[in-house]
């Protein structure tokens, strides 16, 4: 199969890389020229882990190609996927679709025969009926079908998720459609990976349906390790009791600063909007959104908290101006250099607004995080950034964090506190090796 694969990002490029190990024959293509130019020197504009050998492997054997001219790569191509971004709109919470109608644009300028066009980006329900209107409007000479196909892969662990998912879901009610998606699966299928066709407005909302509930599960036991730290219990045994039920599962029962990334919180903005839209309120998904965004800031006053607790003092803003924080991890999850709404950025900003001086490393985000948070003093490992630090405080579980030599840490420390957003450490030995330390719901 000839695939164009429009948008070369976190899902295009790791898409585009995996089709074509499947043997298909891919052209990613991005307007963004440095990160084509970037590409096509072998050089990955993102940090995933394995993607840049599966990259280099494709590229040598010819079935991949990178371009940031779309019309040629269309013409031909047996599928054209939509792989753009599709953000929250400034303003009202809404997907900006924008993107995905500007490359809708350029496929109806561009297509020369019958094609598929796929969207996997992340769209609210009713965009593929948007598309095609477009596309049929703009060229009622050719015959397009138009497929839903999200993607549900995770960063950091995106060509596991793409080649073994869980499940892929393929939106249409057209048939020659869905024989062009299932020739473009067929590697998949053969592994039994199970493949849900259902119609395109399901498959849009199946997406949005997924991660809000994914959302709901992550907020769900960040209230219960609220509560447990209120009477005296440990959520890390509360995850694990009641995970170990099946119809629970014990996924996604981590207790931590919030979600956050390039998906969750836009998403779940997205879902309220379209609810609000149809006149079908989802009471659930608006709570979660609205605890998540203040579990956010309340992770701010836990490290307050905890520079008062060492001070003798009250754990207020007060005691903490002047001091100096050391935040390890600034991504919104290991393994990725994804710094999209990650929770660091909420909690560094609270610690700036406090008076405190914020260190920082990242083994991977730092070159994205110093756009973002360019006050902050960055450092070379979890040591430098510690060197003078009144508090550390984990904030992404990267493995690098895992096994730190405490007595290292605390002797470049001014005072011996331990923040552990991640629940990733023994409080015994933590507290063993001379340390205060405050965790999650434990
Ligand atoms: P991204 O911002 O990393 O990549 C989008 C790319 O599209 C950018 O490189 C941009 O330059 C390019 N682009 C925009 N308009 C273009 C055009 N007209 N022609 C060519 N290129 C164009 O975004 P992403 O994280 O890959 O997400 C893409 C979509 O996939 C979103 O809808 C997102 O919700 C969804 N999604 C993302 C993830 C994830 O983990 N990142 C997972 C599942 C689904």
């Amino acid at each position: 199969m000839r695939i164009t694969m429009i948008g070369s990002g976190y899902v295009g490029l790791v898409s585009g890389a995996c089709f074509s190990d499947f043997g298909h024959q891919v052209t990613c293509v991005d307007k963004a020229e440095a990160k084509i130019d970037a590409l096509r020197q072998g050089k990955m504009p993102i940090y995933e882990p394995g993607l840049d050998q599966l990259v280099a492997a494709n590229v040598a054997a010819g079935r991949l190609g990178f371009t940031t001219d779309l019309a040629p790569s269309v013409a031909g191509a047996d599928a054209v996927f939509i792989a753009v971004g599709t953000p929250s709109r400034r303003g009202d919470g809404h997907a900006d679709l924008s993107y995905v109608f500007a490359a809708t644009e350029e496929i109806a300028a561009a297509v020369t025969g019958p094609t598929v066009v796929v969207t996997k980006s992340t769209v609210p329900v009713g965009t593929g009926d948007r598309v095609e209107a477009i596309l049929r409007e703009k060229r009622p000479d050719i015959d397009v079908a138009v497929v839903s196909n999200p993607e549900f892969l995770r960063e950091g662990a995106a060509i596991g998720d793409f080649k073994r998912p869980d499940r892929i879901v393929i939106g249409t009610d057209d048939m020659r459609a869905r024989e062009v998606m299932q020739a473009i699966y067929r590697p998949l299928y053969i592994n039994d990976n199970p493949i849900l066709f259902t119609g395109r407005r399901t498959s849009e909302l199946i997406k949005y349906a997924a991660n809000a509930f994914l959302a709901t599960k992550i907020t769900f036991i960040n209230e219960i390790a609220d509560l447990c730290e209120a009477v005296g219990a440990d959520v890390q045994d509360v995850s694990r009791g009641i995970g170990l039920d099946n119809r629970i599962g014990r996924k996604f029962l981590h207790a931590g600063p919030g979600y956050g990334g390039s998906c969750f919180p836009k998403d779940t903005l997205a879902l309220l909007k379209t609810a609000e839209d149809f006149g079908s309120p989802t009471q659930i998904v608006e709570a979660v959104v609205k605890v998540n965004d203040s579990r956010k800031r309340a992770m701010g006053r836990k490290v307050l908290a905890a520079l008062g607790q060492a001070n003798g003092g009250l754990p207020s803003d007060n005691g903490a101006r002047g001091k100096t924080v050391a935040l390890l991890g600034l991504t919104f999850k290991p393994n990725t250099d994804d710094m999209r709404d990650a929770p660091s950025l909420a909690i560094a900003q609270s610690l700036a607004d406090a008076g405190i001086r914020v260190r920082a490393y990242d083994p991977e985000g730092m070159e994205a995080a110093r756009a973002l948070l360019p006050d902050l003093t960055y450092c070379r490992d979890a040591y430098e950034a510690a060197d003078g630090a009144d508090a550390v405080v984990i904030v992404t579980e990267w493995d690098a964090f895992r096994a730190l030599d405490l007595d290292r840490l605390k002797g470049a420390m001014q005072a011996p506190v331990l923040v552990d957003l991640r629940n990733i450490y023994r409080r015994e030995a933590v507290e063993a090796a001379g340390f205060r330390y405050t965790a999650v719901g434990r």
